[in-house]
């Protein structure tokens, strides 16, 4: 303690730290307090808290600029102190009658006013600069009670302070959360490798590395939207809170912790993850559905276009032959004149079917073409090859025998197939592989249709 000059900016923060925990455990004991004793220990919780209160307001006022020593300018520190003893007193009177459960907690309020005052005496002869801006005092209100939420989502604390986390810890998990902690931001950046979090909150004052560390290592990792970071700090003024948000931050929240602001808070951006998730399944959804043909729910053109040109360009490095099957359905025209064109839809969902059933391999891709055509990319394959997919895909359609009463060919559907096969090189694009496999598709049929076309092969 004796290192700590007056001067050094961090004052106010290492006198709120005894503080704050000591605030932390008398509202954590105020929330879980049995209802049995609820009559005998409210009253000395409160008075305890008032008292916190009271010498927090003294530490807070605003101080003139120029020099004083630290017991002319917080003279009524003592009397407060004094108070807080008293009311500890109390309290634990209270505790070891009422309530012998909370003893722990109480001895560590007692640890804390301890630390107060070491703290305080300390000061009292040094002579005082700026303290910085006083925070705006927030309204607090204890609903006291045992009810356990519903609030769900997994949060991780980080916080060097063993005391801090076990606070936030006990009444997070009190609300509903899934709490991890961690005591250094190493610890914490490996559990991120590891776990998945909805919400981080971050100490911003950290020995080793620092909070604005974490989060840059955070932020390097994950955006904004992925993890939402929300920095704890003791430290009051802007300036604190502008660097934190600059430098990634979603939220920030003062110690000691306006509790129900703090879980609000909390509330917010755990929602805002949890849309965030939504929305990217619901977008990953959505391109899945842009890339599906709305009648025979195979593969569209869309997809058709993006494949090949994919399939194109690996072949282009690899130096590997892609094959094309085209497809298109023999007087289809007279299939919807006979029949109408409901039932041609319905036989342009079996003819998909079938033409997927003719493929053997995950990396083959059938498409609908466009119309009553369909396609099949064939990735790494030779004209051979591609020559017995289009005939077993041939084969397929015609063995659903689905009577086709106005073809010339046969009493049921058929398809012609033209199959054209490619070995890219640099500065060719996909359209000349297209054109082969129209040329034999254009064979096939005027060779007399229900047949495989190859006439535009190298
Ligand atoms: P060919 O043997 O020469 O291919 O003769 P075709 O009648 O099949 O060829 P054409 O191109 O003259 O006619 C294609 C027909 O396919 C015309 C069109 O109404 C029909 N068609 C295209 N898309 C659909 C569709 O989504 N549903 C239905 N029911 N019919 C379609
Ligand atoms: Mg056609
Ligand atoms: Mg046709």
């Amino acid at each position: 303690m004796a290192d700590i000059h007056p001067c050094d900016a961090h004052i106010r923060h290492d006198l709120r730290t005894p503080i704050n925990h000591m605030v932390g455990y008398t509202e954590m004991l105020l929330d879980e307090l049995p209802k049995a004793c609820e009559s005998a220990l409210t009253d000395p919780l409160k008075n305890l808290l008032a008292s916190a209160y009271r010498l927090l307001d003294t530490i807070n006022r605003p101080t003139p600029v120029s020099l004083g020593r630290f017991d002319a300018l917080f003279p009524d520190w003592r009397e407060r102190m004094a108070l807080i003893d008293a009311d500890l007193l109390h309290l634990k009177t209270a505790t070891d009658q009422y309530w012998a459960d909370a003893g722990a907690d109480v001895a560590k309020i007692a640890e804390a006013v301890g630390n107060m005052r070491a703290l305080l005496e300390t000061l009292s002869a040094r002579p005082v600069v700026d303290l910085g801006t006083p925070p705006v005092p927030a309204e607090r209100e204890h609903a006291g009670g045992q009810v356990v939420g519903t609030a769900d989502g997994h949060l991780l604390i980080i916080d060097d302070r063993a005391e801090n986390l076990e606070l936030m810890q006990r009444r997070l998990i009190r609300e509903g959360y899934r709490v991890s902690v961690s005591n250094s931001g190493q610890d914490a950046l490996q559990r991120l490798e590891n776990e998945q979090f909805d919400v981080v909150l971050l100490d911003w004052l950290m020995p080793q590395m620092s909070g604005a560390d974490v989060l840059a290592k955070i932020r390097s990792r994950f955006s904004a939207h992925e993890l939402p970071v929300i920095v704890v700090t003791a430290r009051h003024g802007s300036e604190t809170i502008v660097d934190a948000l600059t430098q990634g931050a979603n939220d920030y929240l003062a110690k000691p912790l306006d509790f129900p602001v703090a879980l609000a808070r909390l509330a917010t951006q755990v929602y805002l993850r949890k849309v965030t998730r939504q929305l990217a399944e619901a977008n990953r959804q959505l391109k899945q559905f842009s890339y599906i043909d709305g009648l025979t729910a195979i593969a569209n053109r869309r997809k058709f276009d993006e494949y090949l040109m994919t399939v194109w360009r690996r072949s282009q490095q690899e130096g590997s032959p892609v094959s094309l099957i085209l497809i298109d359905v023999d007087f289809f025209k007279r299939y919807n004149d006979a029949l109408g064109h409901e039932a041609g839809d319905h036989a342009l969902m079996r003819v998909a079917k079938a033409v997927s059933t003719g493929l053997f391999r995950a990396k083959d891709l059938a498409a609908r073409y466009g119309g009553e055509e369909f396609a099949v990319i064939l990735p790494e394959t030779a004209l051979d090859d591609a020559i017995s997919v289009a005939e077993r895909v041939r084969m397929a359609i015609m063995e659903m025998a689905l009577p086709h009463p106005a073809s010339s060919v046969m009493p049921v559907v058929t398809a012609s197939l033209g199959v054209g096969e490619w070995r890219p090189t640099a500065f060719c694009e996909p359209s000349a592989l297209i054109n082969l496999a129209d040329k034999g598709l254009y064979q096939a049929k005027a060779a007399g249709r229900n047949q495989v076309g190859t006439l535009g092969a190298q």
